[in-house]
């Protein structure tokens, strides 16, 4: 078989999405596609052969790893090959902007519910609303949470609804047009402390991952320029063509990890949400870290998160894997 070209693996995630084709029975497997183009299906077990290899070479139905870089190789033996980080929040600095996106929505929403029924008008709050019904889960899911939590009804409708108040996808249209809105506006800043731990665990040849309910992933990484450093991307655009279970759940966390071609038991989940330290520790992962940011620890913990901080400039790839190895089971 006559490969097509050369590609860095990282490139590869970085450009070339992983998709799934699902009008077709035959063609209904994992695959990476540059736009409709299929280059590789990932058979079982994908990557699971590569995992300390980084370069590939890509042919239609054919990918065939390179021997690793030796400036890759780990300076010391790690107990992890693989850390997947959250994003807004952890990365990027969009978590106010949602909140604060959420929290118009819901207030117009709630404001003329209130005038259409006489009901006292009661505001969306940040604790008791956004953190327990609505942070880390997929859009409509956390509408859904939210308004059950109010006791109120609304159809489901569909992802292609205008934004709105009739239906749960059109309130989580009209929040995405106001986060928007917000993004246009301010900007979307990064934690330098968390690049900085993903700068360290890339030269120690760790493979970076990024796990996101945000169907937003691809406009705030191109934005803010650091769409490079992961080399796969689980939003929720492909959570949707995957029809993978949103946070709490573990799938978009696994997913990534399949991905990267590495067991979750060699992987670590940094999130800053419950539910996403809820879907870190159902996914059998090596290590679930919590990023306190909202003096949510004792929170974080309680939803399984195995060490929680307050910020990533404390931690380093050496002291990530000794939180590994107190976990492991001692013989
Ligand atoms: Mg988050």
């Amino acid at each position: 078989m006559c490969a097509e070209s050369s590609f860095s693996v990282r490139i590869l995630y970085t450009k070339y999405k992983y998709a799934w084709r699902g009008s077709d029975p035959l063609e209904v497997e994992p695959c990476l596609c540059v736009d409709d183009r299929s280059l590789g299906v990932l058979r079982d077990p994908p990557f699971s052969d590569f995992s300390n290899q980084t370069d590939f070479m890509v042919s239609k139905d054919h990918i065939q790893a390179q021997p690793q870089p030796s400036c890759c190789s780990p300076k010391t033996p790690l107990e992890y090959e693989a850390v997947i980080f959250d994003m807004d929040g952890v990365v990027t600095r969009t978590a106010s902007a949602h909140a604060n996106a959420w929290k118009r929505t819901f207030d117009e929403f709630l404001r003329a519910r209130s005038e259409a029924t006489g009901e006292a008008h009661r505001p969306f709050e940040h604790p008791q609303d956004y953190l327990a019904h609505v942070d880390g889960r997929p859009r409509y899911q956390g509408v859904d949470a939210f308004l059950k939590s109010r006791g109120i009804e609304l159809p489901f409708g569909k992802s292609a609804d205008a934004p709105g108040f009739e239906t749960v996808c059109a309130v989580g249209n009209r929040k995405n047009e106001v986060f928007n809105e917000v993004i246009a506006l301010d900007g979307v800043g990064l934690y330098d402390s968390t690049l900085s731990l993903i700068h360290q665990l890339r030269q120690q040849g760790v493979r970076i991952g990024l796990a996101t309910s945000s169907r937003n992933a691809d406009l705030i990484l191109s934005k803010s320029g650091v769409e490079e450093l992961f080399e796969t991307v689980v939003d929720g655009i492909v959570s949707a063509k995957l029809g993978l279970k949103g946070k709490p759940e573990p799938d978009i966390f696994t997913t990534a990890a399949f991905c990267l071609g590495i067991d979750p038991s060699r992987a670590i989940v940094v999130e800053d949400a419950v539910s996403g330290v809820q879907a870190g520790s159902r996914g059998g992962f090596a290590l679930t870290l919590g990023l306190a940011r909202e003096d949510n620890e004792a929170e974080l913990r309680e939803g399984g998160a195995n060490v929680v901080v307050n910020d990533l400039a404390c931690l380093s790839p050496e002291t990530l894997n000794d939180y590994v190895i107190e976990r492991k089971p001692h013989v």
